[in-house]
């Protein structure tokens, strides 16, 4: 199906040298209908070396580049991305599953952090620092890390990437891409995409393969300086363990467990499609999606009610018909984790307001799932469902609610209705997440930073603090004057 899109691209570019798939290659599926969308390369250690001797070459004389010059190829990276967005669009729903239209907003998305990215590389501004002596002059400059090494997840195939190349190449950095196995196309196609804006040879690589073998690979070599990883907090923890050794830079963007809050004085209505947005997008599979809904007292009742006559309306399918709203969930094992967090749920007293099981559809397709009488005791309260359930907690009081909210090892984003201008200033300063939406279930844009606190991760992505992860500080100490 896809062998007829330009963009297509089943091998890997490692310098001058192309890998094909083979037979030996990892087969990429559609997790609407199972069929086989193609093969990449399975490649290891060895060829990620490889790739990060081409980089360390590359990379020294991109950062001898001007900003200017730097910008000017991630600006004509941009413009070639929303010029092939509907194909770029159709390759992430043909590998992830997300509806057309989500898809579509993923591309302009990722795009408008490489335009940003572009706009930001000519503002890598250095300091003055007044000088403790007559005879001195103290300075600061900003250089590139070096070597980066990425490893992304599936449920934004082409945005978790954007988000770090843009801004490695505008610092003036080369970075090693491995996307996760599901969605390759996406990153190999970004990369197709990147070539022809003029990225130069080795300065970005996307490899496919073994993930345990690549990681290995990246997170050993003395040359890569830093990693940027997004994905589960196991693995980010494990890959922050192999970092140690090198005593490299790191990023992670881990798992969350987001609180979305509604308070009695809340717009309801509008609290509901904040819900809808915050829950259901990318049928519930995102690191920011409400995993725990606490409603007060006051308007639970005509919160649910409104919450699952919305929901009846929205349309389960594949996400390449125009009117679907939720896709299927990526796999299998997502699928039985949603379904053991209900079951756990109905175990210890929760109610099934709306769905709760397999769709008709088959496959893993499943129902958006209302619940009610959801408490911390419960499975679906401490841990990431990554599914399209949305457990209702009632609650009394504020204190209770923030108490409640904080109560996660997690602290990513966080979301609250209310009217209350005072209530808006408390409750959004004792929230701990590294990003609070209020009366709002959509947060995320490139002008903006984003990352988590606890275990939820370090470091920023966008704005311009997600540049500084990709710059170190040198001090100049200039004597003799
Ligand atoms: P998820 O559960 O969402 O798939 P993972 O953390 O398992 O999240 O995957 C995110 C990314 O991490 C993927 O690209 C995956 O291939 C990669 N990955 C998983 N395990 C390892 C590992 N041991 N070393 C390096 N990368 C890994």
């Amino acid at each position: 199906m896809l062998k007829d899109r330009s963009l297509l691209c089943d091998s890997v570019r490692i310098g001058e040298g192309i890998y094909e798939a083979g037979v030996e290659g990892l087969t990429v599926t559609n997790p609407a209908t199972s069929a086989c969308l193609g093969n990449v390369p399975n490649l290891g250690g060895t060829e990620t070396e490889l790739a990060i001797r081409h980089a360390r070459k590359a990379q020294a004389d991109w950062a001898a580049q001007p900003a200017k010059a730097r910008a000017e190829v991630l600006q004509r990276w941009f413009v070639l991305i929303v010029e092939n967005a509907d194909d770029l669009a159709r390759i992430i729903t043909l590998e992830q599953g997300k509806p057309l239209k989500e898809a579509k907003g993923e591309v302009l998305y990722g795009a408008s952090y490489v335009e940003w990215y572009a706009e930001e590389a000519r503002r890598i501004y250095g300091e003055t620092i007044p000088a403790t002596s007559r005879d001195k002059r103290l300075l600061v400059i900003r250089q590139p890390v070096g070597v980066v090494a990425a490893i992304t997840p599936w449920n934004f195939p082409n945005a978790m990437i954007t988000r770090k190349v843009a801004p490695a190449l505008a610092a003036g950095c080369a970075i090693i891409v491995k996307p996760a196995e599901q969605t390759p196309f996406s990153a190999l196609a970004l990369a197709t995409l990147a070539e022809r804006a003029g990225v130069p040879p080795g300065l970005f690589t996307v490899i496919t393969g073994d993930a345990r073998r690549i990681g290995a690979a990246m997170t050993s070599s003395p040359f890569v300086r830093k990693l940027s990883f997004t994905g589960s907090t196991d693995v980010g923890k494990l890959l922050m363990r192999q970092c140690a050794d090198t005593v490299k830079k790191i990023s992670l963007e881990l798992g969350g467990n987001a609180p979305f809050i509604v308070f009695d004085d809340a717009d309801v209505e509008a609290a509901v499609e904040g819900a809808v947005v915050a829950k259901f997008r990318n049928t519930g599979q995102t690191c920011v999606c409400a995993n725990r809904i606490y409603v007060q007292s006051g308007v639970h009742d005509a919160f649910v009610a409104a919450l699952v006559k919305r929901m009846r309306t929205m349309k389960v399918g594949d996400g390449q018909a125009g009117d679907t709203d939720l896709g299927p969930l990526i796999d299998v094992s997502a699928i039985d984790k949603v379904q053991a967090h209900i079951s756990d749920a109905i175990a210890n007293g929760a109610r099934i307001e709306l769905g709760g099981t397999h769709h008709s559809l088959g496959g893993t397709f499943f129902q958006p799932t209302v619940l009610t009488g959801v408490h911390h005791e419960m499975r679906i309260a401490r841990e990431e469902t990554f599914g399209p359930v949305a457990p209702v907690f009632r609650f009394d009081t504020e204190e209770e609610v923030i108490t409640l909210a904080n109560d996660s090892e997690y602290g990513l984003a966080a979301y609250f209705f209310t009217r209350d201008l005072a209530r808006s200033w408390r409750v959004g300063e004792r929230l701990e997440y590294g990003m609070v939406g209020i009366n709002t279930g959509l947060i995320s844009t490139a002008e903006a930073p984003f990352g988590g606190i606890k275990q939820s991760g370090l470091g920023r992505e966008g704005s311009r603090l997600g540049l500084d992860e990709y710059l170190e500080a040198k001090y100049l100490c200039v004597g003799g004057i």
